[in-house]
């Protein structure tokens, strides 16, 4: 077999970002991962709904669930209309104001992409009820240069296709990053980085460690809470790209948390109460790898771990994070070294993990 590609983590995080995937279309992603993590793995498949899910099996029957998701938020085509405009629904958590103007890609169901832009009217057009008033994702339309609706549905585009807002992943200041999907593509990185780290002998633990990179997180955790149920896990870290809200506008007690402060820990979200154990021992391993770490502000956001705690009769989750800021919008930003921090946080976690379950 040849030797896979081993790309440095900030190649992989690019490779990452720019991958298309949103919720149910992640096979372009699966696809990347599973070509890095097969030689670390001891068994990958993936599931019914779409999760890629690998084992690598320690000395204990006991195992470790980390998780991130594949997905990212997107948008579905619901109607062609004569004229070959698009209308489209949201696939996960938009803010309506989001959509004006950015670029879209989409894919039709034979897999070839095509482009287009959500169209607004210009200010010079507008009437004085409409101006300053948000406009529903429903009535926006996406113009992909068709001249009918005849063919746009020639060049394969029909309802259902799928896309996202898109721009190209890149480093617009030194360490600082811009990409469409951070939240979680950053994640997906941190679990490939920790597989990667115990197959090289970096890190070890005696428990068989699963990894489950979910579908469909931004739909309401519904890859995770089927991954976890198969998996069966005694403990689990889901892992994230989550909502740095340090800029102008958030007072100080509405920041869930912060860019350049490092990994961040929650005690909980809406999704999940993070038991005390859990959190301490997160706190001791930031602690002891010497890593800067914050704790998200209750109570702001949701993960995968919502859905994993609450598998069969109760798994022992938590959640670390990269801060990302304007997160669910096509250019969110991402610190490199935070992203570093985080790395060694859950390498450390990873490493000692087991002495919650044994
Ligand atoms: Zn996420």
């Amino acid at each position: 077999m040849p030797t896979p590609p081993r790309p440095p983590a900030k190649e992989a995080l690019v490779a990452l970002c720019q991958a298309f995937g949103p919720s149910g279309s992640e096979e372009d992603v699966r696809e990347l991962i599973t070509s890095w993590i097969r030689p670390y793995v001891d068994e990958l498949q993936t599931d019914a709904v779409g999760n890629l899910i690998a084992v690598r099996k320690g000395r204990s029957e006991k195992k470790l669930l980390l998780d991130a998701h594949t997905d990212e938020v997107g948008i579905m085509v619901r109607h062609v209309d004569e004229n070959g405009f698009l209308r489209f629904a949201k696939l996960g958590g938009w803010d309506d104001r989001v959509f004006a103007g950015h670029r879209v890609k989409l894919r039709t169901r034979e897999g070839s992409f095509y482009h287009g832009v959500i169209g607004m009217q210009p200010p010079h057009v507008l009437s004085e009820e409409q101006k300053g008033k948000t406009i529903k994702a429903e009535d926006y339309f996406i113009d992909v240069g068709a001249l009918s609706g005849a063919e746009a549905q020639q060049r394969g585009i029909a309802v259902g296709d799928v896309g996202v807002l898109d721009y190209p992943v890149f480093e617009f200041a030194p360490d600082h990053w811009m990409g469409k999907a951070f939240d979680d593509r950053v994640g997906c990185l941190l679990v490939v980085q920790a597989l990667r780290a115990l197959a090289e002998g970096k890190i070890k633990t005696p428990l068989t460690v699963c990894a489950s990179f979910s579908t469909s997180e931004e739909l309401g955790l519904r890859g995770a809470r089927v991954s976890a149920y198969g998996i069966n896990p005694d403990v689990a870290l889901a892992l994230e790209g989550t909502i740095g809200a340090d800029f102008p506008g958030v007072p100080a007690d509405r920041k869930p948390c912060s860019q350049r402060l490092g990994p961040v820990i929650s005690i909980i979200d809406s999704t999940i109460l993070v038991p005390r154990k859990m959190t301490d021992f997160l706190r001791d391993c930031a602690e002891r790898a010497k890593v800067e770490y914050q704790v998200k502000m209750p109570i702001y956001g949701g993960t995968d771990a919502g859905a994993i705690h609450q598998t069969r009769s109760g798994v022992l989750c938590g959640v670390i994070a990269v801060a990302s800021r304007y997160i669910h919008s096509p250019n969110s930003t991402l610190y490199w070294p935070d992203y570093e921090k985080t790395e060694k946080l859950v390498m450390e976690a990873v490493k000692r993990i087991h002495t919650l379950v044994e």
